[in-house]
């Protein structure tokens, strides 16, 4: 299997780089650079410059209004993005519910609502996850009965990310508590988040962000119209979903910005015996990461590459789930050698808090006081679209048969 790219990969990659360098606004840049979400103005900005490129859905066919890109375009360009570092296309939308609609929605609800995610009008919010279903899904307790033509919806949703934003939540509800298996009986729902009947309350996480919430539902009525497929079959949604949203979260290009923003600080740090990029401990740990950001990174291609020739089967390979484990251990092993770089300034309250007098804290350098948070934060990456553990379940079964 050749794993280089051809010259036209190459020029396709140089366009896209180009591109965000010249249309990517700098506050949206340095807020990126930091390791802070974008604002929601700032993302919704960038998603429409990238619609009004043609880029804000890489994943989607021509006929549904994406570029039609093959999977190691869609793979050059997400590692673009992710390296400048800019803002993904905003992911509820054009990655998981789109997708789901492409596949399995009417015409009807592809032409209300695609269009819509295209351009951002829409923000997304996935409400897969229940306190008491998790990685055990199918647990799933919110139920929704049929009255008339709606559905009345109860039950609550946690971890929503970005909830507080969103237009719209897709939700996986228990239409038929009494089918035989837990997987059948369940719908996948499309919410509109300014019903009468819902709430939503922040989460705050150990970094002080307010990322993800918990959203009740209390007799939410939905209109009928909003089923996608057959409201017992809601499972079968969502395994496509999850599937896809695995894929591209190997995150090289994210990890390839953070080891050159590393050197550089490294490089302008004082150790005990010089600058921190000439003591022997600190260089050998980042350069043992690159090696395995570069293996990540021909792994992925490898992944890719052999998705290009599988024609017309769009569903991924069951290695997206190595490519997520590795993927995020890459990423936190990175935030670690960045806090430890910090030293005693990972202590500081980073920027963020305007209020803070500063002849009490000693000034220390943004990065240092974001390396905590992040290192916190980060911890998300093994957690969420399946934890680690059950990406090594599902791996298990596919390559070992256990
Ligand atoms: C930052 C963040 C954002 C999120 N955003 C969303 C969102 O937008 N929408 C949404 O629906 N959900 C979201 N989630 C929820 C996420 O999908 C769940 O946290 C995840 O699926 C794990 O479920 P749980 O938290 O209930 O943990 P549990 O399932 O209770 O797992 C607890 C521990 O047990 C382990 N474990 C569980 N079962 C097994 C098994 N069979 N074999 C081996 N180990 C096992 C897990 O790996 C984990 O370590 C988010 C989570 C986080 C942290």
């Amino acid at each position: 299997m050749d794993l280089r790219l051809s010259e036209e990969e190459r020029r396709f990659r140089e366009e896209v780089c180009a591109f965000i360098d010249a249309a990517l606004d700098p506050a949206t840049r340095a807020r990126m650079e930091s390791g802070r979400l974008p604002t929601k103005e700032q993302w919704v900005a960038w998603h429409r410059t990238l619609a009004a490129r043609g880029w804000s859905v890489p994943d989607w066919p021509k006929e549904a209004g994406g570029p039609g890109w093959d999977p190691v375009r869609r793979y050059l360009f997400r590692e673009a993005l992710q390296a400048a570092p800019a803002p993904q296309p905003q992911q509820f939308g054009t990655q998981m519910v789109g997708p789901v609609l492409i596949a399995f929605g009417t015409e009807a609800q592809k032409r209300r609502f695609l269009p819509r995610i295209v351009t951002l009008e829409d923000w997304w919010c996935q409400g897969f996850s229940e306190p008491e279903a998790g990685s055990d899904l199918a647990s799933l307790r919110t139920t929704a009965r049929l009255e008339g033509e709606h559905w009345i919806v109860t039950g609550q949703k946690t971890w929503t990310t970005l909830a507080h934003w969103a237009d719209w939540m897709f939700a996986l509800v228990r239409t038929d508590p009494s089918a035989a298996k837990p997987q059948e009986g369940i719908g996948f729902l499309l919410i509109d988040m300014r019903s009468p009947g819902i709430t939503v309350r922040p989460i705050l996480t150990i970094d002080g962000e307010h990322e993800v919430n918990e959203v009740f539902l209390d007799e939410v009525r939905v209109p009928a119209e909003n089923m996608v497929g057959d409201p017992r079959r809601g499972w079968d949604c969502a395994k496509f979903l999850l599937s896809h949203e695995r894929a591209g979260q190997a995150r090289v290009g994210i990890a390839k910005e953070r080891i050159r923003r590393l050197k550089r600080i490294a490089a302008e740090t004082r150790s005990p015996r010089g600058r921190l990029i000439d003591d022997p401990s600190f260089r050998d740990r980042l350069a043992a990461i690159e090696v395995e950001v570069k293996a990540l990174e021909i792994t992925c291609l490898r992944v890719v590459a052999a998705e290009a020739t599988r024609a017309g089967d769009r569903a991924p390979d069951p290695a997206s789930s190595l490519l997520k484990i590795r993927g995020s251990e890459i990423l936190q092993a990175i935030a670690t050698l960045t806090l430890e770089a910090a030293g005693e300034g990972a202590l500081a309250a980073p920027e963020a808090e305007p209020d803070r007098p500063s002849n009490e804290v000693p000034s220390v350098p943004d990065w240092a006081a974001m390396s905590a948070p992040l290192w916190m934060n980060w911890r998300k990456f093994s957690i969420y679209g399946g934890t680690n553990e059950i990406q090594r379940n599902i791996m298990a079964k596919a390559f070992l048969g256990l």
